[in-house]
């Protein structure tokens, strides 16, 4: 019996948010004494880069390497993965929360009759049932989900685990699957990119400009400071409703949701539906003129300042460290 766990990647790379979900799995099987963790991965992608998400605590990764098993055929997804569940026996099946872990979880827990919790914090309470803790209202509350199937999805919230990163080299076996004409019937064939060199939704920094920023032409202070720390950019609701940034960087309850390590807000008041989608960040900076900033309330760090004298000195700084 093993724990399985659904691999995600991307650009031929794992991605954090699946290597956060092996972490968790191992730590679970250690547990709950649920064998070892199994990883199936689906696509193409590198056998090298898989032997890598044994750090994370895997022994073995399953690969279904069809050309066609792309991140966009989501229920081709649900009956390969579907598939490796039956072949390693287990009850348990571990996913990272994501747009694309979600639509595979929901047809995962009906064809496998399995119990689904998304958001998922902690490890379950296993003392008495099977209890789960997961976030929910854009995390400003738990809830507490009892599961009594006996085959349980978990999919995990992103920076809700620490990673783990001491395990050796996974072994990867080819995974022989049946999929039908109908599991390509539907098929997502046009997804939007970030700007910059790293999506929104993975970033472990976000660098986000409000409407402080005064216009498009000024961004390149925003760019320049997300260039240097690596992170991606993300704005508020109404610089992409006038049209200085595209609509996918906005960040809050009507935009994305972002969980980075380092959220840095720049010109942003911080109202109420901006902390919507940013406050599961561990740690947020923000840099505003006005002290009096609702943001500054959400804030680990604040700088009280003019934006166009405050970021590029940071810049400055940070480069020359
Ligand atoms: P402003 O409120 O205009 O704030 C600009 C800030 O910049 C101010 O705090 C100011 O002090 C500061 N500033 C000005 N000049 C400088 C300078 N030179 N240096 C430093 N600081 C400076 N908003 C979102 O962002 N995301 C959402 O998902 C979202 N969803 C919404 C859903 C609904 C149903 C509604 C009603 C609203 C939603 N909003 C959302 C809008 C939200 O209520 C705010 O209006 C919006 O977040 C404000 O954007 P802002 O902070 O960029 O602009």
């Amino acid at each position: 019996m093993s724990v399985l766990v659904y691999i995600e990647h991307a650009e031929g790379k794992v991605k954090k948010t699946s290597l956060e979900a092996v972490s968790f799995a191992h730590a679970l099987a250690q547990k709950t004494g649920e064998g070892e963790v199994v990883a199936v991965a689906l696509g193409s992608i590198d056998s090298a880069e898989l032997v890598k998400v044994g750090s994370a605590g895997a022994t073995k990764v399953l690969h279904a390497g069809d050309d066609r098993l792309t991140a966009g055929v989501i229920q081709a997804h649900a009956s390969a993965v579907a598939q490796a569940f039956e072949k390693v026996g287990g009850k348990t099946l571990i996913l990272a929360k994501s747009s694309l872990g979600d639509a595979v979880a929901a047809r995962l827990a009906i064809k496998l009759e399995a119990g689904l919790v998304s958001n998922v914090v902690e490890l379950p309470d296993t003392s008495s049932g099977y209890t789960v803790k997961r976030s929910i209202y854009t995390g400003k509350a738990f809830a507490f989900t009892a599961l009594t199937t006996e085959k349980k999805i978990l999919a995990i919230k992103k920076n809700a685990v620490d990673l783990k990163t001491d395990g050796g080299d996974a072994s990867v076996e080819p995974l022989e699957v049946t999929i039908s004409d109908a599991d390509f019937a539907s098929k997502i064939t046009n997804t939007e990119r970030a700007t910059g060199d790293v999506l929104l939704p993975e970033a472990d920094i976000v660098v986000s400009g409000g409407r402080g920023m005064k216009g498009p032409e000024n961004w390149g202070m925003i760019e320049d400071l997300a260039k240097t720390l690596g992170a991606a950019t993300g704005c508020s609701k109404p610089v992409s409703d006038i049209g200085w940034r595209p609509h996918h960087e906005h960040v809050g309850q009507t935009g994305i949701k972002v969980a980075p390590s380092l959220y840095i807000a720049i010109g942003i008041s911080g109202a109420i539906q901006h902390l919507a989608g940013v406050n599961s960040s561990k740690c947020i900076v923000v840099i505003n003129k006005d002290p009096e900033a609702p943001f500054f309330k959400a804030a680990d760090y604040g700088i009280v300042g003019d934006a166009f004298e405050v970021v590029p000195k940071l810049n400055e700084a940070l480069k020359a460290e």
